[in-house]
């Protein structure tokens, strides 16, 4: 384990600088209404706003990643200017702080405007390379979107969100960045399993990076409310700053770009159904019109394997955004966004069959991951059957997701005739109740094991080959729920040490980092039932 220094802020470093250019804001139309009152916003695309100004700002971790596409040293990260920028105490004179106005389905409905309730959007930063980031702060205060919230965020759920965004950037998988995280000083109260049992707790702010925060109900706000003028600049906005290969605005490029969002969605949960990652709460507002992972809510990692598995206690009747759905909800969400741009195209079949293809799109990726976290060359029709048998095996067996496909690559073609203990010993790990076991459900998950290496022997890969192919796709290092759980209960306290320790670890999730290996470990008994651990609340 490493000793971690505690983020300490100096002030003799050099002010931050940074090149802002607010393209976001210059060309889209803005709320003329400048007074911060919540209200429904017409015809504009963002409102400016303030950032609250919190009493006690500290810095509880940076990545140093994100910090370095920024163009900002370790030094700039450790000023106290960085704290107070990034809990939005100070706003820089070419910041121009803005909330974005959207609406969106939730939960399978439409639910009017909702916009950046607690985010508040700084401005765009162009980095040395010349690439736009956006930079936006999350839990900084009230806006006109807060509705009947109060714009804050908690520690808890803004640690969630800081590891997560890291931990999934270094995983591969497209996803919103953060650059800090923040603690306020300043307590804020949620009822976190909306039992009539409000608590005070400690307050936080992210700041979250992206190219760019538009979802699909950035889009069908507009639509909804008959506003086609403004949907057509915002479309044209968006075609022009963060899909110019596509070309000039017109009906092709519109259906070219439609294609192009339902294949960056199809990317993006093939991923996310490779990893064992649930979102959660895969709403049409969060979900990026870039294909990005956004709004990191109550998420979670699967532990044991289960496709209905869901995190969100406030989903857990319905399980409309269970593990296994993904895949469907990512083309009910593009199905709105395909009506939401209807009114630019006015050709239903012509994304009616873009859609259609989604299905098929979809399919080719996820067999190809499928085949690759085997260590297979490629998806063969019969591996249908392979695959299904396998998630038949893990379920009944308790199998935990992320050590079973880490392991099975340890399991040697060369052990095909051996006897069941020894074919079984590498992937012992993974089971929860190992004694339980019982022969019968041994001699099933040997027999799936030996058919498998048969698989593998047609192939004719050898085993150092395939473990090195299945190591690149398969991770050692996941963001269990439990494990964010364990950081946030010693930041509550004043303790950071294990954020920092976690974002470390989750930077190289492939290598085999034996220094860490406790991390790997499945989740604990205590962890079970615990909130936090397996279930959460869009309470955050
Ligand atoms: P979410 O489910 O977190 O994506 O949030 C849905 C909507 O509620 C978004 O418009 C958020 O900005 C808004 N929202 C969530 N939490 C708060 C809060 N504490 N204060 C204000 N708005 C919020
Ligand atoms: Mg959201």
């Amino acid at each position: 384990m490493t000793e971690h220094i505690a983020q300490t802020t100096t002030e003799t470093s050099e002010p931050l600088n940074f090149h802002f250019d607010n393209k976001f804001v210059r060309e889209l139309p803005a709320d003329p209404v400048t007074d911060n009152h919540r209200r429904q916003v017409m015809e504009a695309c963002y409102s400016c706003v303030t950032p609250r100004q919190f009493k006690a700002p500290e810095l509880v971790a940076f990545s140093r990643e994100m910090a370095e596409e920024l163009d900002l040293s370790e030094a700039d990260c450790q000023s106290a200017q960085f704290t107070r920028v990034f809990s939005g105490n100070e706003v820089m004179p070419d910041m121009a702080p803005h909330a974005q106005c959207y609406g969106g389905h939730q939960f399978g409905n439409w639910a009017g405007q909702l916009g950046d309730g607690r985010a508040i959007n700084l401005g765009e930063v162009i980095n040395k390379n010349g690439k736009r980031w956006c930079l936006q702060l999350k839990g900084s205060g009230e806006t006109p979107y807060s509705r009947m919230a109060d714009g804050l965020a908690v520690m808890r759920s803004s640690i969630r969100e800081f590891l997560c965004s890291e931990a999934m950037y270094h995983l591969g998988i497209p996803t919103t960045r953060a650059l800090s995280i923040v603690a306020t000083g300043e307590s804020v109260t949620r009822d976190m399993f909306y039992d009539g049992r409000p608590k005070n707790e400690p307050g936080a702010v992210v700041c979250r990076v992206a190219p760019s925060f538009l979802r699909l109900g950035s889009y069908e706000i507009f639509t909804s409310r008959g506003d086609i003028e403004t949907l057509r600049k915002l479309v044209d906005y968006t075609l022009e700053t963060d899909f110019p290969h596509l070309g000039a605005p017109g009906k092709e490029t519109y259906l070219n770009w439609f294609r192009e969002i339902c294949e960056r969605t199809a990317d993006m949960v093939v991923d996310w159904m490779r990893v064992g990652f649930v979102h959660g709460v895969f709403n049409t507002d969060n979900t990026s019109v870039l294909g990005l992972t956004i709004d990191y809510g109550p998420y979670g990692w699967v532990d044991d394997y289960d496709p209905n598995w869901t995190p969100n206690t406030t989903d857990a009747t319905g399980r409309r955004y269970r593990f296994g759905a993904q895949p469907q909800i990512a083309q009910w969400n593009l199905l709105q966004m395909a009506n939401a741009i209807y009114p630019l195209i006015d050709d239903a079949e012509a994304l009616r069959d873009i859609l259609n293809d989604y299905v098929t799109v979809y399919t080719d990726k996820w067999q190809q991951m499928r085949a690759d976290k085997l260590g297979l060359a490629e998806f063969k029709p019969e591996d249908e059957e392979l695959n299904q048998e396998l998630n038949r095996v893990m379920q009944f067996t308790e199998t935990d997701m992320t050590l079973f496909y880490r392991h099975l690559a340890d399991v040697s073609v060369k052990d095909i005739d051996a006897d069941e203990d020894t074919l079984l010993a590498p992937l012992m790990v993974a089971f929860y109740a190992p004694e339980s076991l019982n022969r019968t459900d041994k001699t099933e998950f040997v027999a799936w094991i030996r058919r498998y290496l048969q698989r593998v022997k047609d192939d004719g890969v050898d085993d150092k080959t395939r473990k090195a192919k299945m190591n690149r796709v398969n991770p050692k290092f996941v963001l269990r729920n439990y494990l964010s759980q364990l950081a946030i209960d010693k930041a509550e306290q004043g303790d950071y040490s294990l954020v920092n320790e976690l974002l470390e670890v989750m930077r190289r999730p492939y290598d085999e980092q034996p220094q860490y290996h406790e991390y790997a470990a499945k989740r604990p008994d205590w962890a079970r039932n615990k909130p936090g651990c397996s279930m959460l609340s869009c309470s955050s």
